[in-house]
């Protein structure tokens, strides 16, 4: 089964609108044409308006950090799915571990929002993967497999069809240390059995999963290249045009 990757970036709380329009004047010189892999950039809120007007017609996508599951209300800070669409978001990254582990971000939030972002039409990119305390305890596969099985439920095959899922062992986000393809590979499998016995086997095979975690020019290739992996989420490497130029050129 071949599916194209997406290589997404998460620039977390880095740039200002202006420092987002630099990036864009830099970046899509070098990615222009590659039409191989999809492309996605997730700027902090106050940039979406300067990213969508830079990226307008090019091959780069723009997405949110993260959303609320309500329209419209009193929820101060907040941001809906009508209002990324509004600004011209195509994409939401859902569930990222600094919203679980800062944020209170909790697996049934997780629900709420990804069936939301689902029913706008948004790609919701979810991010599940254990700390380094469940991988030490031999915990890894438990806490994937909780984490699927929360974030997918009451959702039906139908309407997951744009989902895609990041794994990001939380221990190699931005810590410099990476998952090695083959333990990254086994993670992704269990993540596609979770998604198949949620939403069948045919949305299963055709389901994205990203790796997520010191994703950088050096490895990106390896990790590439393995076949049950389907793009990559890249947070410190993104925010420099060059070097995520790289990345999604592996
Ligand atoms: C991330 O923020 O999702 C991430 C993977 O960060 P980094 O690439 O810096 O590890």
């Amino acid at each position: 089964m071949s599916r194209k990757k997406l290589m997404a970036a998460n620039w977390k709380m880095f740039k200002t609108p202006d420092q987002a329009r630099e990036f864009f004047r830099d970046f899509l010189p070098l990615v222009a044409g590659h039409d191989r892999d999809e492309i996605a950039v997730c700027p902090p809120f106050v940039c979406l308006p300067a990213a969508v007007e830079a990226a307008k017609g090019s091959n780069v996508a723009i997405g949110g950090q993260d959303m609320f599951w309500e329209q419209e209300g009193a929820f101060t800070g907040e941001v809906s799915t009508g209002m990324l669409l509004a600004v011209g978001c195509t994409h939401v990254i859902i569930g990222h571990s600094e919203r679980r582990q800062y944020f209170g971000e909790s697996d049934d939030t997780v629900n709420l929002k990804l069936k939301a972002a689902l029913a706008a039409g948004l790609t919701p990119i979810v991010c599940v993967g254990e700390v380094l305390e469940e991988r030490e305890a031999n915990l890894t596969e438990d806490v994937l497999r909780r984490q699927c099985l929360r974030a997918f439920h009451a959702i039906s095959g139908k309407k997951a069809t744009k989902l895609v899922v990041a794994y990001e062992p939380v221990w190699a986000i931005g810590t410099g240390k990476t998952a090695t393809p083959q333990l990254a590979s086994e993670a992704h499998a269990l993540i596609r059995g979770e998604a198949a016995k949620a939403f069948g086997q045919e949305l299963a095979d055709k389901l994205r999963i990203l790796y997520g975690g010191s994703v950088k020019p050096e490895n990106a290739k390896a990790l590439m290249a393995e076949e049950e992996i389907d793009g990559a989420l890249v947070g410190g490497a993104s925010l420099d045009p060059r070097s995520f130029a790289a990345i999604v050129k592996y």
